[in-house]
Order: C-alpha cells, then structure tokens, then sequence
C-alpha cells in the first residue's frame, strides 16, 4: 500500500522537503559539549521546519523524514570505525508504550544504516517524568539512566533527538562512564540555538538539504 506523503517539515503534500523548508533550515549552534559528553554533533537549529521534522516523529510517528535525517546525521560522524558501538538515549517505558516507538531508537537505526556500526540497547530509563514539559530547573537534574551491561573502555555514539538543556545527553554519559565506556560522543538532530540573530541558513548542496531531499525522495517511492 502507498502511503500519503508530505512535506515532514510544514505537511505540505510532496514526497520530501519542500523547496520552502530547505531554505529555512538553519546548521546546529556551536555550542560547549554537554557535561560528561567528549563531543556534541548536531545537525539542525532546533527551530522553525526543524522543529516540526522532530516533532512530526515523535509525536505522529510520521516517518518520512527519518531516513533523511539518519543519512545526513551520519555525515558529521568522522571515522566512525573509532566507536566500537552505537546506542540511544531511550525514552521513558510509558512514553515508549504510549507511542509504539522510541524516536531516539528510529534515528540510531537510521544512522546506522550509514556508518556500519552496529545499534545496541546499552541504557534503560526507570519510570519517570519525560523531559518535556518539565521546568528548566527539573531539566537541568536530568532524567535517570541505568547501563544495561559493562562497556569498559568503549567508545559510544549516542543519539538523541534533540539537545536542548544537555542535561539528557549528560545523564546519558554518566551511566555509560559508570559501566566503563571511555569516550561518549552524542549525535543529535537537533540542539536548541542561543537567543540572538539567526545563523545563516545552509546554501544548497550542503549537508542536510541534499542529502535528506534525495534520501526522502528515495524512500517515498519505496512501499511501505
Ligand atoms: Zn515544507
């Protein structure tokens, strides 16, 4: 069966972003790493059609952005054979039952796909409250993590969706650290600019536009 598809950026009907979005996409801030974390990769402004691709994931489950957003993800990893192992940041178990995925899962997959290093399961979240909605100062403790098994000396890649406080990222690498992993490396969609004027928006062929444009184009054609 062929699915409907739309612009995962603003809904307009078309099978990948369209011309509008990639204009307004605008590069990750450079930022300070998160607390505990050796390096932040991100690839969007959290902001404007971005925020949308990210939302339309989590919150719809609508998936014709992933496989974009997995492949151009994976163009800032380099030298991907000096992790041994590539994992999420999970959501909590409601959440994750709630919605029937974990996004953070989908786009590790997706990435993989690209870097040939294998997804495993490394961390669990106990029950809790998810981040969103939560106030800046209970974002900033970070929810709990627990390391599923021992990684001593492991150098780990980690995806989130988003890093907007670090305070995610950051608990993230203090489980991973406490079962041994000597390197953590987050890789994210997106991170949430500081306030003030905008970056300039990415010129076509870099990145993200071409990539997720020909990735999407790609996957729309494949049944689903
Ligand atoms: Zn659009």
């Amino acid at each position: 069966m062929l699915l409907a598809v739309s612009c995962p950026g603003c809904g307009t009907p078309g099978r990948s972003l369209c011309e509008g979005c990639l204009e307004r996409l605008r590069p990750a801030p450079v930022l300070p790493s998160p607390l505990g974390v050796d390096e932040c990769l991100a690839l969007l402004a959290y902001e404007g059609p971005a925020r949308e691709l990210v939302a339309r994931l989590k919150y719809r489950n609508h998936r014709s952005g992933l496989g974009g957003l997995g492949a151009a993800m994976a163009t800032l990893v380099t030298g991907p054979d000096g992790f041994d192992v590539l994992t999420w940041a999970p959501t909590t178990p409601a959440r994750r039952r709630e919605r029937g995925f974990d996004q953070a899962e989908l786009l590790a997959r997706a990435a993989s796909r690209h870097l040939g290093l294998r997804v495993r399961r490394l961390l669990e979240r106990p029950p809790g409250p998810a981040q969103t909605g939560r106030s800046l100062a209970e974002r900033r403790d970070g929810p709990h993590f627990r390391a599923r098994l021992a990684m001593p000396g492991w150098s780990v890649l980690v995806v989130d969706d988003v890093v907007t406080s670090g305070a995610t990222a950051s608990a993230a690498a203090g489980a991973l650290r406490r079962a041994g992993a000597g390197r953590v490396t987050v890789l994210a969609a997106a991170r949430t600019p500081r306030p003030g004027p905008p970056a300039p928006a990415y010129t076509a062929g870099v990145a993200y536009g071409s990539v997720v444009a020909s990735r999407c184009q790609s996957q729309a054609k494949r049944p689903t």
